[in-house]
């Protein structure tokens, strides 16, 4: 079975105890903000290496590696053979930025747009105009559904429905 298939068949396996679903997804996002954290402090550098490598690299498990390079793979400038990369496969987080910051506003993730890292990448200014043409386009991106009781994404430690989805993520909007 391929990584891909593997990660996608535990982490979307809506018929898995409801908590340790919850707790795989809450520490993915963690290690999900801090690889972007530090990809967007050095954008021009492209990082590469083999999947098992990157893993290494950021301090996380295959499995998680392999969930961040499915959620990366449509900001990327060339996408990776995700579909059938195996852990020595050569893979690349050469990201375009535009894409990758309209992206993470489709998946309706304030804490990853609103990233301070973003701040000296794109002004203010720019920032607004990406997030309103994205949501201009009407495109959603699916990822994991998150339930009102999850834990927040943004790793503040309160419930998603108190957090970040309280009002749906509208940091530029109104
Ligand atoms: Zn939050």
């Amino acid at each position: 079975m391929s990584l891909l298939k593997q990660w996608r068949d535990m982490a979307y396996d809506e018929s898995a105890n409801k908590g340790d679903l919850q707790r795989m997804w809450a520490d993915y996002f963690e290690k999900e903000k801090n690889i972007y954290k530090e990809l967007l402090q050095n954008p021009d550098d492209v990082v590469t290496g083999t999947v098992k490598g990157l893993a290494e690299k950021y301090g996380i498990d295959l499995m998680t590696m392999v969930g961040f390079l499915d959620g990366i793979n449509d900001s990327l400038k060339t996408p990776n053979p995700i579909e059938e990369m195996d852990e020595d496969t050569e893979v690349s987080l050469d990201f375009d930025k535009e894409s990758l910051f309209k992206n993470m506003v489709a998946a309706g993730a304030e804490w990853l747009y609103g990233l301070e890292e973003w701040e000296p990448i794109f002004d203010e200014e720019t920032r607004k105009r990406l997030y309103q043409e994205q949501k201009m386009s009407g495109t959603v991106k699916k990822g994991r559904k998150i339930y009102p009781n999850d834990p927040c994404p943004c790793g503040s430690g309160k419930k998603y429905k108190k957090c970040h989805g309280k009002n749906g993520a509208n940091r530029y909007e109104a």
